[in-house]
């Protein structure tokens, strides 16, 4: 069976930098920005969003409920075409 495929977005500017998601993510897709929200808070972004696989772990561990996650299977290959 093809493998799940994911994408996370991350509300920047409600990230908190508290680093859960990070840790959370059994893929190792996440990590904190260098750069900071207005907030002041280093956010989290995909630093390896091929990884995803859109198990919504980090979303369910976000306290702050900024993380949506897309999740999508691969469209199966074709079927040869046959003729009657
Ligand atoms: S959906 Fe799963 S694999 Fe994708 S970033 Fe979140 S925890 Fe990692
Ligand atoms: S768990 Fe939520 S608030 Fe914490 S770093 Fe990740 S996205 Fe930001």
């Amino acid at each position: 069976m093809a493998k799940a495929r994911g994408a996370i977005v991350v509300d920047v500017e409600g990230c908190k930098g508290c680093d859960l998601c990070v840790g959370a993510c059994p893929t190792h897709v996440i990590e904190l920005s260098r750069k900071v929200n207005s907030k002041g808070y280093h956010f989290a972004y995909m630093e390896h969003p091929d990884a995803c696989i859109g198990c919504a772990h980090c979303a369910m561990v976000c306290p702050d409920s900024v993380i949506t996650v897309y999740r999508w299977k691969p469209a199966p290959k074709p079927r040869e075409a046959t003729t009657a």
